[in-house]
């Protein structure tokens, strides 16, 4: 990766869990996919006001592209940036386009009964920190691999990240982070099989 990363705190998000944890801005986050073709749901707030938070439908207008690429933004509701991708080892596909995965899309794909979802592992940690949202902002999906076609029609295929790809993205103002490793194990999303993720914060 460019530069350094002096490490402040390391966790293990396991399989089909979520996290939460706060950056000042300048931070570094560094998620790694430590198996291999694993999406992380991806969720940033202004530390100050929740309500403020990284919005797809407005990141891309700013850059022009379907999704951040090495040394883009993403940019939150009000239009400035919150996170900034500065380091990528992986083959850089980092979905904007689709809603968290929740338990209304398992009943759609066959599932009877309970299943983990990003929306409730986004809320769960957020409940951790005392917010209560009543909606779920899209996240942005690190090494999801939404194949866009030429006639805009789309494919969900397997991730194409490696053991140990990383990204590492620079913290743009101070923030609350939200992370899910996706338990979408009913299509190829995760590539059939959720596992754990990585999440390290440097500065
Ligand atoms: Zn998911």
């Amino acid at each position: 990766m460019t530069g350094s990363f002096n490490l402040k705190a390391s966790h293990d998000v396991a399989a089909r869990t979520g996290l939460t944890f706060s950056v000042k801005s300048g931070d570094l986050i560094r998620i790694t996919d430590l198996e291999g073709a694993q999406p992380v749901d991806f969720w940033a707030f202004n530390a100050e006001n929740h309500l403020e938070f990284l919005s797809c439908e407005h990141t891309k207008p700013s850059i022009e592209k379907l999704f951040p690429h090495l040394g883009d933004a993403a940019y939150t509701n009000r239009r400035r940036k919150i996170v900034t991708l500065v380091a990528d080892t992986s083959p850089g596909q980092h979905d904007m386009q689709f809603a968290a995965c929740d338990p209304t899309r398992y009943a759609e794909l066959g599932v009877d009964g309970e299943h983990a979802s990003c929306q409730d592992n986004l809320h769960k940690a957020l409940a951790g920190i005392d917010i209560v949202l009543d909606f779920t902002p899209q996240p942005w999906n690190l090494f999801t691999n939404f194949f866009i076609n030429p006639d805009g029609t789309f494919s969900i295929r397997a991730p194409e990240s490696k053991a140990g790809d990383y990204v590492v993205l620079r913290a743009d103002m101070p923030a609350h982070i939200v992370v899910s490793a996706c338990p979408q194990d009913q299509n190829l999303t995760c590539g059939g099989k959720p596992t754990g993720v990585r999440v390290e914060v440097g500065s």
